[in-house]
């Protein structure tokens, strides 16, 4: 947890963060995949695919994405609602991102699908069960996962093998990535970042999608001082960026994640890329750098962000 003292000095580099990596870095993330798309419905299924494979390498995934959400066409949502796993499989045939085949991406079609004309839109399922006065969506997304499942009961065992890993359980010890990124997406209000389509849950209620970056960056910046990346260090970060700002404490996540996506701050460290780095005051590695080092790497490449 982020001591109170650091607070004023976190604050201050992490705002100068945000304006370095703003929308001009959505190309390097999958959440650029949903916005081209002009109707909401669109946006939103195009998210959920986008954050459910938003794993592997990024150029990958916007590789993957870009080809099955090419398979979906200009109005996914619509193509999802009217989509059958035992009739509609071959769509997604050749189709891979890493391990999920067509078998997989057809059950996440289905579930979908299924969800789009039980509910008229993801949302919908997922206010079924919020709760306004909890202090965070962990129970509201493990019953939103919970009435997605039910909705597959007539998939064979082969589909949902995948699934499983795909939409894991976010009440289990995982930090559940890339469900709190789709939440992330949905529930920030439309900066040009975020998509916002949401009404009702809120920021101050998201919990930090938790990916190998924020996890590596937030000890970096002691937001945490746990060693394994997991359910407890994403609320253990979510706690200090709280401190930050309570009432939208994972506005910080995507400038953060693209320090790490991007090769900013390596998981090798490089004092060259530290001396020009926006967070040094605040990077625990930076502090145990001997001044000399320092100075020489100060005098070598400058630290430059570019999307
Ligand atoms: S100072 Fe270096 S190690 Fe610390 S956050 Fe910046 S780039 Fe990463």
């Amino acid at each position: 947890m982020l001591p109170r003292r650091h607070v004023p000095l976190l604050r201050a580099k992490l705002e100068a963060l945000l304006r370095t990596y703003g929308a001009a870095f959505l190309g390097s993330d999958p959440l650029g995949m949903a916005h081209p798309y002009p109707h909401d419905e669109d946006r939103e299924a195009a998210a959920f695919f986008a954050a459910s494979l938003a794993f592997g390498n990024a150029a990958a995934i916007r590789g993957s994405l870009s080809r099955i959400l090419g398979r979906l066409g200009e109005r996914p949502a619509g193509r999802l609602r009217a989509f059958d796993f035992q009739r509609d499989a071959a769509l997604f045939g050749g189709l891979y991102h890493r391990w999920a085949g067509p078998a997989a991406l057809a059950a996440l079609a289905h579930l979908t699908g299924a969800a789009l004309r039980e509910a008229g839109s993801l949302g919908a399922l997922f206010l079924e069960n919020y709760d306004p006065a909890a202090p965070d969506l962990t129970g509201a997304l493990a019953a939103f996962r919970r009435r997605l499942l039910g909705l597959g009961k007539d998939l064979p065992k082969k589909g949902l093998g995948g699934i499983g890993y795909l939409l894991p359980d976010p009440e289990g010890p995982s930090a559940c990535k890339r469900l709190h990124l789709f939440l992330r997406w949905m529930v920030r209000p439309a900066d040009g970042l975020d998509l916002g389509l949401w009404k009702g849950p809120r920021p101050d209620q998201l919990l930090i999608p938790l990916d190998t970056h924020v996890a590596r960056i937030g000890r970096l910046l002691g937001l945490t001082d746990r060693r394994t990346p997991g359910r407890k260090m994403a609320e253990e970060v979510t706690a200090s960026l709280r401190l930050l700002d309570p009432a939208d404490p994972v506005r910080y996540d995507f400038a953060l994640s693209r320090m790490g996506i991007l090769g900013h701050c390596p998981s090798r460290r490089d004092v060259r890329l530290c001396a020009g780095c926006p967070l040094q005051d605040s990077c625990r590695y930076w502090r145990r750098v001997p001044a000399g080092r320092k100075q020489a790497a100060r005098e070598s490449l400058p630290f430059a962000a570019t999307p």
